[in-house]
């Protein structure tokens, strides 16, 4: 289905959907890719925060009316993943599958809507066979020693970044800027050999595996086609991840921007650290659920700034909980005012203001409550 221009909603003052700040026209259908995860671990608060707020930026879209297609990928083509996999006995598929199915309770769990596009990368090989040879079709990549390698050096400018600090950042994430074979440092593999006692598949530059980022640039483009409308991540992946795959989709398409908006969720702290599976420094949605539920656990992860990053405390929990205890005594409260109703639609179109919206549902009552539990799936 082409895309076209979606309806105003009903009850809102009709200004529009604004998202980082700018209006965002929405298509119909609004295709929103996902950056999944890699499923070697249990699911952190870090995560959830970043699945629920895609939830809910799909939720408010389709608040007007607009339908919406979403993807969220699962990355289990991943070297830590395959090194774990084998320290316990499995295959990287067969673990792969049982912490998604984890991770899928999770989500559950915090009302997350499954997407209608959940690609493996396993099952995407070829997708990225076919991207590497459009790479090397229009001169954007060149093959070595059964590398095909992408011509990155203008990547860090185009994410804002020196680059020194790119330097850092590609090291840090699991790129290799010093490998010797790569005309620039910012060059990253769209195809790659595999590892001894790693999965490998066929391409025409011998067996191997696709890069990270080309992974997620050909599932999306083989779910959501040339052009997104809202690319979505943790704050954390705006640099490689999301500029690489940015670029080599926009480099294989000719189309560009691959996505017309960003939506980067604030990173999650535990005691002023990045929460991270690397550093243990977790706390984990599996441990919440036993304290309380999964809508005041969406609480606690919505009602602050999307971008902005922030700490979690374990008051915050209880803090939570009653904020939405109050939302349910104020949805019991008498119809409301169509006023109202319309101050907590515009507060989640005005990129996607939960605090605003949520006081004005809890001073209105009624139908702006109610309004505002149903579209943030708090019941
Ligand atoms: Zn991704």
């Amino acid at each position: 289905m082409e895309p076209h221009l979606g309806g105003q909603v009903a009850g809102t003052s009709g200004t529009g959907f604004v998202l980082g700040g700018a209006p965002l026209p929405l298509t119909v259908p609004t295709r929103i890719y996902v950056c999944g995860i890699t499923p070697y671990d249990v699911t952190h608060l870090g995560h959830a925060s970043t699945f629920v707020w895609a939830d809910v930026l799909a939720r408010v879209v389709r608040m007007t009316g607009t339908e919406t297609e979403v993807t969220r990928n699962v990355t289990d083509v991943d070297d830590v993943l395959t090194r774990t996999a084998a320290d316990r006995g499995r295959t990287y598929d067969e673990f792969g599958l049982r912490q998604e199915f984890w991770f899928d309770r999770a989500m559950s769990a915090l009302h997350v809507r499954a997407p209608q596009h959940t690609p493996h990368a396993r099952h995407h090989v070829r997708h990225v066979v076919a991207l590497a040879a459009a790479l090397l079709e229009t001169d954007a990549a060149y093959e070595r020693d059964g590398y095909v390698y992408f011509r990155g050096a203008d990547v860090p400018a185009s994410a804002g970044l020196d680059r020194g600090s790119a330097l850092a950042l590609s090291a840090e994430y699991g790129d290799d800027p010093d490998d010797e074979r790569r005309d620039d440092p910012f060059d990253v593999p769209v195809w790659r050999p595999s590892g001894d006692g790693h999965p490998a598949w066929p391409s025409p530059w011998g067996p191997g595996r696709p890069g990270w980022h080309a992974e997620c640039a050909a599932m999306a483009m083989a779910t959501l086609g040339g052009v997104l409308d809202v690319l979505v991540g943790g704050a954390d992946l705006a640099f490689p991840h999301h500029a690489y795959q940015v670029a080599m989709a926009g480099a294989a398409t000719g189309a560009g921007p691959f996505a017309r908006r960003q939506f980067r969720v604030g990173t999650v702290g535990l005691d002023g650290e990045k929460m991270a599976k690397s550093t243990g420094n977790l706390v984990l949605v599996q441990d919440l659920l036993e304290q309380t539920s999964g809508a005041a656990l969406r609480m606690l992860l919505l009602d602050r700034p999307w971008a902005q990053a922030w700490d979690f405390r374990s008051g915050d929990i209880d803090l939570a909980a009653q904020r939405l205890e109050e939302l349910y005594v104020a949805a019991g409260r008498k119809p409301g005012s169509a006023a109202a109703v319309a101050a907590v639609g515009d507060a989640l179109l005005h990129d996607l203001d939960v605090p605003t919206a949520v006081n004005h549902a809890i001073d209105a009552g009624g139908d702006a409550a109610r309004l505002a539990i149903r579209t943030l799936a708090l019941q």
